[in-house]
C-alpha cells in the first residue's frame, strides 16, 4: 500500500475512534434531554389536571347558586301553601313545591358527584407531584453524573483530534477532501475494504455496500497508490485497513 492510501487508511482509523467518543458524548447529553423531557411531559399532564379541576369547580358553583335559588323559591312556595284560600290552590301549589324538591335533590346529587371528581383530581394531582420530585432528583443525579462524563470525552475527543490533523497532514489535499466528503455521507466511514467472496475465488465486493468490484480493480488497488472509489456507494476502496497488504 502506497503512501496515499495508507495515510488515508491511518486517517480513517483515528477517524473511527473520534466518531466513537463523540457519540458518547453525544449520548450523555441525550441522556439528561431524555430526563428533562420526562419532567416537562408530568408537568403538564399536572396543569391539564389543575385545569380540568378549575373547569369541574366552576361547574360546580353554577349548580351550587341555581340550588341556592331553588331553596328560596321552596320557602316562598311554602309561604303560599299556608296562605292558600282554596283546596285546588293548594293542592296546585304543593304539587309545584314537591317539583322543586325533587329538581333539588337532583341538583344535590350532581354538585356531590362534581365533588368527588375534583377530590379524585387532586389525589392526581398530589400523586403526579410526587412523581415530579423524584423525576427532578433523577435528573439532577444525571445531570451531574453526564457533566463529569462529558468533560472526561472531550478531553478524549480534544486528544485524538490532535491525532486526526497529526494524521490529515500525511493525506495529499485532494485525497483528504474526498475522504471528508464520503465520510461525511457515511457516518465516518469513508474507506471500504475490498472484500474476496470465496477465498481464492478473485470475485469481490464492496465491503461496505456489498455491490460487486472487478479483478481489475483490485489489480489497480495492488500496483497502484490511486484512490478508486467503489462505483455503487463512492466509499475509497482500500485492500485492508491494516496496510500489511500490498
Ligand atoms: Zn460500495
Amino acid at each position: 500500500m502506497g503512501p496515499v492510501l495508507s495515510g488515508l487508511t491511518k486517517l480513517q482509523s483515528v477517524e473511527n475512534r473520534l466518531r466513537v467518543i463523540k457519540n458518547k458524548l453525544a449520548r450523555c447529553r441525550r441522556s439528561v434531554i431524555l430526563q428533562e423531557n420526562q419532567v416537562r411531559t408530568l408537568t403538564n399532564s399536572l396543569e391539564a389536571k389543575k385545569e380540568e379541576i378549575q373547569l369541574t369547580k366552576v361547574q360546580s358553583d353554577r349548580l351550587e347558586l341555581e340550588l341556592k335559588s331553588r331553596d328560596e323559591a321552596i320557602a316562598k312556595l311554602r309561604a303560599s301553601l299556608n296562605s292558600a284560600k282554596t283546596n285546588k290552590e293548594y293542592a296546585a301549589v304543593l304539587t309545584q313545591l314537591n317539583t322543586t324538591k325533587a329538581d333539588n335533590s337532583k341538583l344535590e346529587g350532581q354538585i356531590l358527584d362534581l365533588m368527588k371528581d375534583i377530590e379524585a383530581d387532586e389525589a392526581e394531582c398530589q400523586q403526579i407531584e410526587e412523581q415530579i420530585a423524584e423525576q427532578k432528583k433523577t435528573l439532577e443525579n444525571t445531570r451531574t453524573e453526564s457533566e463529569q462524563q462529558a468533560v472526561k470525552h472531550q478531553a478524549e475527543i480534544d486528544g485524538i483530534q490532535k491525532e486526526w490533523d497529526q494524521a490529515a497532514k500525511d493525506v495529499p489535499e485532494e485525497a483528504l477532501h474526498i475522504f471528508k466528503r464520503v465520510a461525511e455521507t457515511y457516518d465516518g466511514e469513508a474507506l471500504s475494504i475490498v472484500e474476496e467472496q470465496e477465498e481464492n475465488s478473485a470475485v469481490y465486493s464492496c465491503g461496505g455496500c456489498f455491490m460487486s468490484i472487478t479483478p481489475e480493480t483490485v489489480n489497480l488497488l495492488m500496483t497502484k497508490d490511486d484512490i478508486i472509489r467503489c462505483p455503487n456507494c463512492t466509499r475509497i476502496l482500500v485492500l485492508s485497513v491494516t496496510g500489511e497488504q500490498t
